[in-house]
């Protein structure tokens, strides 16, 4: 398979920890947030990148801090924009590598519709969010992903009796053209899918089971929960949706890698400066 422009401008003889800055993380021990972190390092060390090609954009939550670990471009934003981030700097840049990094807070509930049309565009980058299924860094609310009888503190007496968003399945839908899952407590596991992911030309969606140890401790036995999926990676997104639909959510993989061309950047017209943007808005 053709490489695609996301992982132009390779740079040999990287290792993972060159990919890392001098920032230390803030995540509470144990945050599986770590798992991702190390992941993406090999995955970018793995596929070579150069860091000056590289941008990791994110939105606002506990690992929407990611950018800062990381001694790439990258770009702290704001709540839920991350995917507008970074589609706009995909067709300003195409020659970048562009990674969008959040949580399932970020990305599914108030960066909901983002996420829709960032599937459906198909804009070269590669989206991991890492979901523990509440909001961590305002301490523990119930997010889009939190199971309807999730309890904690006064905010969803009994849970939110609320059916949760399904991210695999709702990617599909809107045309996600790689979904994997993958978790944040095997990040050796991880490592081939992230980098298949990026390299996979289109928008590519790796879900991460990433536990939050502090605000619900039960997520602790996710790291025995998770298993292989049984099924191969399947290009026909009925058979796709149909698994997905049925699955427990502890399958890991890749579960669907699509065949639908990327959004084509270079039909954009693009603007040489400010004269040339002054003209074509000239009246
Ligand atoms: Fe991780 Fe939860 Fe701590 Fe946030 S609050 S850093 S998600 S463990």
């Amino acid at each position: 398979m053709n490489l695609s422009m996301k992982t132009e401008n390779t740079c040999p003889s990287l290792v993972a920890k060159d990919y890392r800055s001098d920032t230390k993380p803030v995540w509470c021990p144990g945050c599986g947030d770590f798992g991702v972190l190390l992941s993406l390092t090999k995955s970018l060390a793995e596929l070579q990148l150069n860091p000056k090609n590289v941008a990791v954009i994110s939105g606002i939550g506990c690992s929407s801090r990611i950018p800062a670990y990381l001694n790439t471009f990258g770009f702290h934003g704001v709540h839920g924009r991350a995917l507008t981030i970074g589609t706009g700097l995909k067709v300003a840049r195409p020659d970048l590598t562009v990674i969008v990094a959040g949580g399932d807070g970020d990305g599914f509930s108030i960066g909901g519709n983002h996420f829709l049309h960032a599937c459906r565009r198909n804009v070269d980058m590669t989206y991991i969010v890492m979901d523990n299924e509440l909001y961590g860094m305002t301490k523990g609310q119930a997010s889009p992903t939190s199971a309807p009888d999730w309890e904690y503190g006064k905010l969803t007496p009994g849970g939110t009796h609320m059916k949760p968003f399904h991210p695999l399945v709702v990617g599909l839908a809107s045309g996600a053209n790689f979904i994997a899952r993958v978790s944040g407590t095997n990040p050796n596991g991880a490592v081939p899918i992230i980098s298949e992911a990026i390299r996979h030309p289109g928008f590519s969606l790796v879900h991460v089971l990433s536990p939050c140890i502090t605000f619900n401790r039960e997520q602790l036995e996710w790291k025995k929960m998770v298993r292989d999926a049984v099924v191969p990676t399947t290009n026909d997104a009925g058979k796709a949706a149909r698994y997905l639909m049925s699955d427990d959510g502890f399958n890991l993989g890749i579960l669907f890698k699509g065949d639908r061309l990327p959004y084509d950047l270079k039909s954009e017209k693009t603007v040489d400066g400010p004269a040339d943007l002054e003209a074509q808005f000239s009246v």
